[in-house]
Formats: C-alpha cells, sequence, structure tokens
C-alpha cells in the first residue's frame, strides 16, 4: 500500500487527543497519527504547529506504538507557548521524522543500565525506559536518578510506582533546594551518584 506521507519533507497530520499537565511549565501531547509511525527511543521528530512553524523534540512515549506518539514539551519560547496556551485537544499538529540515530539499546544489553535526567530531561528517557522494560532480560539492572527544582516539577510522577515495581529496576529521586513536604534527597541531581551503587565498569 502506498505510503499517503511518502517523505520526511511532508508532515503527518497528527490529532490532539490528550493532553496532561505534568508540571507548571511542562505538558504531555499525545496526537492520534494519520499514518503509522515508527521512531526509536532517541530519535527526535519536527513537530508542526500549523501557522506557527515547528521545532523538534524527542518523543517521550513507548517506541513500538506506530499509532499515537506522546510529546512532553517545556514551554521555553515562541513555538511551546502557543502550544501550551492555544494548543487544544481536537487540534491538528503535525509530524516530520523520525531523525537522528537514537539510544544504543544493543550496547546496553547484559550491562547495568544507569539513566540520569533533570527537569523535562526525562522526557526522551521515558521513551528509553519503555525500550529497556520491554526487554528486561537483556539487562542486568536499570538504575534511574532523577532530579527537579520541586516535587511539582517532577515529570510522570503517576508512573513512579509502575517503575520502582519493575525487576531489576531502582529510582531515585531528588529536588534542588529544601521543599515543605519533601523529606527526600536533597541537591542537584548529581547528588544522586555520590555513594553510586552501579557498577560504572559494567
Ligand atoms: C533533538 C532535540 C530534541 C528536543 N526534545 C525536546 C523535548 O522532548 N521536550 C522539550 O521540551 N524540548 C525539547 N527540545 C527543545 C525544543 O526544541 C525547544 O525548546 C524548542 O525548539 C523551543 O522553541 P520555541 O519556539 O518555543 O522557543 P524559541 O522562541 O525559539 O526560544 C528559544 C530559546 O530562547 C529563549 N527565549 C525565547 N523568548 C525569550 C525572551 N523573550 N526572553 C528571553 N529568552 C527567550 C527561550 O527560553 C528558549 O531557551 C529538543 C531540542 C532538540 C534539538
Amino acid at each position: 500500500m502506498a505510503e499517503k506521507y511518502p517523505n520526511v519533507y511532508y508532515p503527518i497530520p497528527a490529532k490532539v487527543i490528550d493532553i496532561i499537565d505534568e508540571t507548571p511549565t511542562i505538558k504531555t501531547y499525545k496526537l492520534k497519527l494519520d499514518e503509522p509511525f515508527t521512531f526509536r527511543a532517541g530519535q527526535f521528530v519536527q513537530l508542526t504547529v500549523p501557522g506557527y512553524g515547528e521545532a523538534p523534540f524527542t518523543p517521550s512515549s513507548r517506541p513500538g506504538t506506530t499509532d499515537t506518539i506522546e510529546i512532553t514539551i517545556l514551554e521555553a519560547g515562541r513555538l511551546t507557548s502557543i502550544l501550551h496556551k492555544e494548543t487544544k485537544v481536537g487540534d491538528v499538529l503535525g509530524i516530520r521524522g523520525p531523525f537522528g540515530k537514537g539510544y544504543p539499546l544493543d550496547k546496553f544489553k547484559g550491562h547495568e543500565v544507569l539513566i540520569i535526567g533533570g527537569g523535562v530531561g526525562l522526557a526522551p528517557l521515558r521513551s528509553c525506559l519503555y525500550a529497556l522494560f520491554d526487554n528486561i532480560d537483556d539487562y542486568k539492572r536499570i538504575s534511574i536518578k532523577y532530579g527537579a527544582r520541586t516535587p511539582k516539577d517532577h515529570v510522570f510522577r503517576y508512573q513512579y510506582e509502575e517503575w520502582e515495581k519493575m525487576p531489576k529496576t531502582d529510582l531515585a529521586l531528588t529536588v534542588d533546594n529544601p521543599y515543605p513536604g519533601w523529606s527526600g534527597t536533597v541537591g542537584v541531581v548529581t547528588v544522586l551518584l555520590d555513594n553510586l551503587d552501579v557498577n560504572i565498569e559494567d
């Protein structure tokens, strides 16, 4: 069957079917694609907002899912402000790509995998996590270290319990400064690397 959108210069229409408020400045957009779309964890796409332009983002969703894609976006400047303030469920955006090589997941096989992220930086890493979880037997361990300014700035909070229940997986969180009600680690994400129990040689 011929593809409707035959090259990477043609944005595939992508309808917004859900918008999740992750933090005060970050939202996840779930898009339904007009034709199947595949990407590898770590590859990026160009997201078009018709009439305004496009910008690069790395999907935060499961790489094997071809009919929908999720993109987690920090409000940074012109285009991302349009997305945050004006885009609503039902609007049609565009997706071009994928571009880039993605994470070298094959090289991780048989090893301990250390994932370190801060703020919106966990967004592209979530697609990596999905790929690792889907083949968990291939890896010795998955250790996630994640930091944000405050507990309210931690993205994907609703998934942490599920991640911690995954075999061979551990998750450590931090916030930059003391925060009312937060009894966990304080300091930028690198404090989680003090006394690291991951075998770096591996
Ligand atoms: C490969 C790749 C993957 C990416 N993946 C993601 C992702 O998954 N999620 C994500 O959130 N981002 C991601 N980004 C970053 C994202 O592409 C940019 O945030 C986006 O292009 C910004 O577009 P914009 O038009 O909103 O900002 P622009 O208007 O182009 O502004 C860009 C920069 O200028 C600053 N700026 C804008 N206006 C002002 C002003 N008035 N005063 C001071 N500073 C200002 C902004 O703070 C911003 O840092 C990725 C980038 C790349 C290259």
